[in-house]
């Protein structure tokens, strides 16, 4: 493609996406796609010849827009808000059209740069002091990987840099919460402590980790000989917001010599509002913290920050120096192909340079506000309702509320049985999307909010898909 066919592609692009969003209020927010649709109509192997853009546009159309769950769309409430503001789109796409790979500060000076300027704007916003240095991973799930390697490292003095697992040294733990997130046990398998030295910590009635239980559990592993390696606490649970008490956490942390990883991947970027930061009280205690741009905040995927107290610690556990990729400079700057896994980077940073300057932090803080009075909106909606069998089950601290909506004389598996169908009935009306997880053992619903374009009248075309799906379950059940 020329650059000048790129010009003239490049504007029909960006029409189609721009009425897409404006459009996006009348679809349907989960895609009616059923599985191998979308295969069955598309030739198994690759065209012999150059094929017409227009046929391009066309399956664009026909084929891929149908098979999207919406998740720009203004009642998507499912998993978490994954906010691709435009400005931040648009830094994306300068970013693959200038194409360039950060391997090193030489093989694109501003690229890296630029993320040590974007991330350090990050920390301020957040509130974070000056001894935190940020680094942008791809997601959640590697920064908690590079964390837990790091604190194996650590406390394991550097074995990957001599008998590596085979040294046979004491037993590393590493503790989290019962409610905390998948990719925390994924990562500690795969930093390989195993599952024998994996510890989920009880939570307490607002499924926050228990500090005392923590205590008890490092206090048992020590008398056994084992070493308490690290300790991932959650600001903001996937299941309901719950919120680990860092500085409790931290202080276990500190006399113990554990690493202190704090993943607040949805909740973090709450923390651009003063008033939200005694959530993570403490947090200037941990070694390391991620906090997901891409998700509430609006840098579209992927754009994961990471936050290290210990650069010097993190380029030694990454750092790879082949000869091709030394410079003369190297003693000079950061190559951050030593701050975390890959060697390739993207330009990430442009898209969030983008969001952050379009939006301003007020920008914003006026949005995520904006969330955090809808999600009130819906507590007192579904607390006028208590008669009506409707209970929240968790507390909302941000903008996810966790509902169950309890007949009268259901419980049990009955109850989890209806839960499961109302959901069920409300994503495939369309009208909705949103995503059930269990709860201190039973089945509940998440309605996720924060979607860039939610306003009070979403919430309530949303809470009145819910009650009629509700009611539409008890009908068809009796
Ligand atoms: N941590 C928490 C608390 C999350 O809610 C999630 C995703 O929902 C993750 C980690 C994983 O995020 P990622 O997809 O960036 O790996």
């Amino acid at each position: 493609m020329t650059p000048d066919e790129f010009r003239r592609r490049g504007h029909e692009l960006i029409e189609r996406i721009a009425a897409y969003r404006e459009g996006l209020g009348a679809r349907s927010v989960r895609s009616a796609a059923t599985p191998g649709a979308l295969r069955a109509r598309v030739p198994a192997s690759p065209p012999a010849a150059p094929e017409d853009f227009g046929a391009i546009w066309r399956d664009l159309d026909e084929l891929i827009v149908p098979g999207l769950t919406h998740w720009q769309h203004p009642r998507f409430c499912g998993y978490f808000p994954a906010n691709a503001e435009l400005s931040s789109v648009l830094g994306d796409l300068a970013s693959s059209g200038f194409g360039v790979i950060g391997l090193s500060w030489q093989s694109s000076p501003a690229l890296t740069e630029l993320e040590e300027v974007v991330t350090g704007w990050l920390r301020q916003m957040l509130g974070l002091s000056a001894g935190w240095s940020g680094v942008i991973q791809d997601t959640a799930s590697t920064c908690t990987l590079v964390a837990l390697l790091c604190a194996r490292e650590r406390a394991g003095g550097f074995p990957a840099e001599g008998p590596g697992s085979q040294g046979g040294t004491a037993p590393l733990v590493v503790y989290h919460s019962e409610q905390a997130h998948s990719s925390v046990i994924k990562a500690a398998l795969l930093a390989g402590f195993g599952r024998d030295h994996l510890r989920a910590i009880p939570v307490d009635a607002a499924h926050a980790l228990r500090p005392d239980a923590l205590a008890a559990e490092i206090a048992r592993d020590r008398a056994a000989g084992r070493i308490p390696c690290a300790v991932v606490a959650t600001t903001g649970t996937t299941a309901s917001t719950a919120l680990d008490p860092i500085a409790e956490i931290a202080s276990i942390c500190a006399r113990e010599g554990a690493w202190l990883h704090v993943d607040a991947a949805l909740a973090g970027a709450a923390m651009i509002l003063p008033e939200c930061r005694w959530m993570w009280r403490g947090v200037e205690g941990a070694d390391s913290v991620v906090v997901n741009a891409h998700k509430w905040l609006g840098a579209v995927f992927d754009c994961s920050v990471y936050f290290v107290r210990d650069p010097a610690l993190l380029v030694r556990v990454m750092s790879t120096s082949p000869s091709y990729l030394r410079t003369a400079v190297d003693g000079e700057v950061r190559n951050l192909r030593d701050w975390g896994i890959p060697l390739g980077r993207r330009f990430r940073a442009l898209k969030l340079w983008f969001l952050l300057r379009e939006q301003g932090v007020e920008g914003l803080q006026r949005r995520l506000r904006r969330d955090l009075a809808l999600a009130q909106e819906l507590v007192a909606a579904v607390s006028a309702a208590h008669a009506a069998g409707w209970r929240l089950v968790a507390p909302v601290p941000l903008q996810t509320v966790c509902v169950r909506h309890e007949p009268a004389e259901v419980a049990g598996e009955a109850l989890d049985a209806h839960t499961l169908a109302w959901v069920e009935r409300v994503n495939a009306s369309g009208a909705a999307y949103l995503t059930p997880a269990v709860l201190g053992g039973r089945w509940m619903v998440r309605v996720s909010l924060g979607a860039l374009d939610t306003g009070p009248e979403d919430v309530r075309a949303v809470w009145a898909a819910m009650r009629a799906a509700a009611e539409g379950a008890v009908a068809a059940a009796g």
